[in-house]
């Protein structure tokens, strides 16, 4: 693998590789503010109320390269409309979000993993996130369960509070990791 390869269309010098992952996952499980937390360290109360697709980028040093990650977020895309194929094409990796407090949102983590596994590559690196392990007495998801649906599916898991900043880095970096070894793998 060289930076070429893996580069698109960008003329970004400062970094030895680069790629595009993305976030999904129901409506207000938190993809926004996981978002901001690992590209700017901030969070928000309130959901912005733009509409439409908004990507970061963040560069994290893996060994010695520099790896800089394109992340994609849906910015509320999949309130009004089906998320197109485009959105899909090209991503490396997928961080895939429910809300603890929100069984709802951890049912639909199937139809989620059906599309992305129907649009997206077949290596696709896909952690399975659930977002605000801060809202202890909300519950409505077990930890274990989160975890035996990844172990089942052959996903990354971990549960993340982009509120209190908590696992955030951790879940990317994992996501981020992975796609690296992978690619890196497929040179040889
Ligand atoms: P998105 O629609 O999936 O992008 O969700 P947002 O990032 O817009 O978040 C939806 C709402 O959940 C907002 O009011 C956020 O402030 C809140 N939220 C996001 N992450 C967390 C978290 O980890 N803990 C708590 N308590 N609230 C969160």
């Amino acid at each position: 693998m060289n930076s070429k390869q893996m580069a698109n269309d960008t003329s970004d010098e400062d970094c030895d590789y680069l790629f595009k992952t993305i976030l999904i996952g129901d409506s207000s499980v938190g993809k926004s503010n996981l978002l901001s937390r690992f590209a700017k360290d901030e969070f928000y109360l309130d959901s912005k109320p733009t509409i439409g697709v908004e990507f970061a980028y963040r560069n994290t040093k893996v060994g010695e390269k520099i790896v800089k990650a394109q992340i994609w977020d849906t910015a509320g895309q999949e309130r009004f409309r089906a998320i197109t194929s485009s959105y899909y094409r090209g991503a490396l990796g997928a961080m895939l979000v429910y809300d603890i407090t929100r069984n709802g949102t951890f049912e639909s983590i199937k139809k989620w993993l059906h599309q992305l596994r129907e649009f997206g590559d077949d290596d696709m690196v896909i952690v399975l996130v659930g977002n605000k392990s801060d809202l202890v007495d909300l519950r409505e998801v077990d930890t274990e369960d989160g975890k035996k649906l990844a172990e089942i599916e052959k996903l990354c898991f971990m549960e993340t509070s982009a509120k209190e900043n908590l696992n955030v880095e951790d879940a990317f970096l994992q996501m981020i990791t992975k796609i690296y070894e992978i690619a890196g793998q497929k040179s040889l």
